[in-house]
């Protein structure tokens, strides 16, 4: 769809030669025979392409009835592109590095560059951003020379759901060199279908020329059963990551299970806190305020309200001091499968038990407290 130039666009004007002048025919000097004029976005501003097209004088050579373009007119932007190949890396970028909706990336352009493109055209160019990004990540010489001095491959097949409601996409990687081999959206994903993705994996392997050492999965059945008719001989493992996240399931609900036990067994830190605030209050003589007082004067008011009753509590301290830790050890969520949260917040109020048990064993001998 053409783009509609507004009529005070600034264009900045850019014009192209042909560098290689000479007919590729006969040889003869090209002469100029026309001229191409387009329009397209940089993420500088508008530019007005010129490209100077050359055909061969000679009416009598091939050449004389075809133009030559500047050959520099493709690496700024292809052909029927209404923009130049840095704004569509940075389109590609914002949608795959960034995961940004189109939506986003329309107003990201407007705002950011003064680029309008309709929806249809950026989902257009990200189309082909796509074709190219695979194109590049399964060319078979990258392939070859990426893997040419692995000696076997490990290869894995997981289902991922990009978003809710979409299908599957089903991710084929090679583990050695961390790489995404293929993906496929799988609309039905019956076994036949998924058999498909793993015999297409057997062929990459084989064009490489490396065995298969082992191949790893969460073990669907349609995996199972797909690799072993594929794979007769390869091996295949839980994936670590899968086998921990099921087994995490039953040990974090368990866990949270125990902290909510815990925590209707410890309760009453704000009944506590309050008896020592009252008690301190109640200790405190009413005065009235001070009058205002010359600034060398404030020095020695500092120093006798240490001697305030309610300032000089160390016991009261000490139970504060106590209720807050356990308040924060009782607010922790943190830690995960391997550090439960829950089996941490035991071991913490263990602690603070055993803290509490020394000074109360101190005590029975007569002297003053003991963290
Ligand atoms: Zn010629």
């Amino acid at each position: 769809m053409p783009h509609h130039w507004p009529e005070d666009t600034d264009f900045a004007l850019l014009e192209l030669d042909v560098i290689d002048r000479n007919c590729p025919v006969c040889g003869h000097m090209m002469y100029i025979c026309d001229h191409r004029h387009r329009h397209f976005f940089t993420l500088d501003g508008p530019v007005h392409l010129v490209s100077k097209l050359n055909h061969c004088p000679d009416p009598c050579c091939p050449g004389h009835s075809k133009t030559k373009s500047p050959e520099i007119e493709p690496t700024i932007a292809l052909p029927g592109w209404g923009i130049a190949w840095d704004v569509f890396c940075w389109i590609g970028h914002r949608r795959f590095s960034r995961h940004a909706s189109i939506p986003q990336i329309r107003a990201d352009l407007h705002d950011t560059f003064a680029i309008d493109l309709a929806v249809t055209g950026i989902a257009n160019y990200i189309d082909r951003y796509q074709a190219m990004l695979a194109a590049r990540q399964q060319d078979p010489e990258t392939l070859r020379r990426l893997y040419h001095q692995t000696d076997s491959l490990i290869l894995s097949i997981d289902g991922l759901q990009p978003e809710k409601g979409h299908e599957t996409l089903y991710v084929v990687r090679e583990l050695t060199a961390k790489r995404v081999w293929f993906a496929e959206a799988l609309l039905s994903a019956t076994a036949d279908e998924v058999r498909r993705l793993i015999a297409q994996a057997k062929r990459w392997a084989e064009d490489l020329g490396k065995p298969v050492a082992l191949w790893i999965s969460d073990k669907q059945d349609a995996f199972v059963t797909g690799i072993a008719a594929e794979f007769p001989a390869v091996p295949h493992r839980y994936c670590d990551n899968h086998f921990l996240r099921d087994l995490a399931k039953p040990v974090l609900e368990a866990d949270s299970h125990a902290k909510v036990q815990m925590r209707k067994k410890v309760r009453g830190l704000r009944g506590i806190e309050q008896s020592v605030l009252t008690h301190r209050r109640d200790a405190t003589p009413v005065e009235p305020p001070p009058p205002p007082e010359p600034e060398s004067a404030v020095t020695e008011t500092l120093l006798s309200a240490d001697l305030c009753p309610a300032e000089d509590d160390p016991a009261g301290d000490v139970v504060l001091d106590y209720c807050a830790a356990v308040r924060g050890i009782l607010n922790n969520d943190q830690g995960g499968p391997l550090d439960p949260p829950g089996l941490r917040m035991a071991d913490a109020l263990d602690e603070v038990r055993q803290s509490i048990q020394r000074n109360l064993d101190v005590k029975k001998g007569g002297s003053r407290r003991s963290n």
